[in-house]
């Protein structure tokens, strides 16, 4: 089993779930709140370390009541936490989430600590990137130190999968040293210039992506599956026929699952095929890392 590093936010999410999402100035009551932890790092962290990966975390968290919950949950669910740094000067992220009856969402995050995991962080961390064989990013913390990182991964030739969410404009160096993009479809449109609605025009965007020399293209496109487009060919995946509740982290737990799939060898195909199955079963729950499937509850 190959190991993971994943490096990324780290937030605690407030969410309230009621019958609409309200408009601008308006006031929806009656709804219900939960606190989970989230960060789309944290988030795709702990899905693979669910999942049974071997799951290192490289984040930054405040000195605080929020930040000291995330930690020990992160530790029960066997993630290592050793470069979890905790940022004196700063908060802990948090995310206010709002979801309505049909499980669409509507977010807002304070980046806090996130915004402070800066380049030299990652340097500190050489030896961990050094240890790692797959790497896992997002773009919730600084552009500069997702470079750095790409920079890194890229000397000491490790396969660095980034998925680019929130979307920025991405220098091309910085893809040419990716193993994997995995965008959903409006960051995959954001990335080309080409709208994103079905399989044929993720082809359309991967192409164009591919051409930008990233090695390998995996477009998600939510209750439609996936597409593929790289070094083993080019596929769609279904997505598996769920009743979705809430798809906070069906992305996260998409990354999460593939990286763990990726560590234990597999083909590309089989890799999303797991990775969608896991995905499935997040949405059909609330919340974003507990929603998130086990290992022994996936059967691909
Ligand atoms: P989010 O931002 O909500 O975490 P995302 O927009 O980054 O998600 P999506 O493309 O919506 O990512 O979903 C990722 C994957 O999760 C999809 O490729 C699919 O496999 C699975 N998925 C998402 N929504 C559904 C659904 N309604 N039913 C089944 N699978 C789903």
């Amino acid at each position: 089993m190959l190991k993971i590093l994943v490096v990324g936010s780290s937030n605690t999410d407030l969410v309230l779930r009621s019958t609409k999402l309200p408009k601008p100035g308006e006031t929806v009551t009656g709804g219900e709140f939960f606190q989970f932890q989230g960060g789309k790092g944290a988030n795709q962290a702990v899905a693979a370390a669910k999942l049974g990966g071997q799951v290192s975390f490289l984040a930054k968290i405040g000195d605080d009541a929020f930040g000291k919950q995330a930690l020990a949950e992160y530790q029960t669910y066997g993630l290592d936490t050793k470069h979890v740094f905790i940022d004196s000067t700063a908060a802990t992220g948090v995310a206010l989430i709002l979801v309505d009856e049909n499980g669409e969402n509507s977010i807002s995050v304070a980046s806090g600590a996130n915004a402070n995991l800066l380049p030299e962080d990652i340097l500190s961390a050489e030896e961990l990137i050094r240890s790692s064989d797959l790497i896992l990013a997002q773009l919730e913390t600084p552009l500069s130190t997702i470079e750095a990182l790409s920079d890194l991964a890229f000397r000491h030739q490790k396969k660095m999968i980034l998925n680019p969410a929130p979307v920025t404009d991405l220098p091309q160096k910085l893809l040419q040293k990716l193993y994997f993009i995995t965008p959903n479809e409006h960051e995959a449109a954001y990335l080309t210039g080409e709208k994103v609605d079905s399989v044929d025009t993720a082809k359309r965007s991967a192409e164009i992506l591919t051409g930008q020399g990233v090695k390998n293209v995996l477009i998600t496109l939510g209750a439609l599956g996936s597409y593929y487009l790289g070094e083993e060919g080019e596929f769609h995946t279904p997505a598996p026929a769920v009743k979705a509740i809430d798809t906070t982290a069906a992305g996260d737990t998409f990354n999460g699952a593939f990286v763990v799939a990726l560590a234990e060898g597999r083909a590309f195909d089989e890799a999303i095929k797991f990775a969608s199955q896991a995905a499935a079963i997040s949405v059909t729950r609330m919340g974003a890392q507990v929603s998130q499937p086990f290992r022994k509850e996936v059967s691909i």
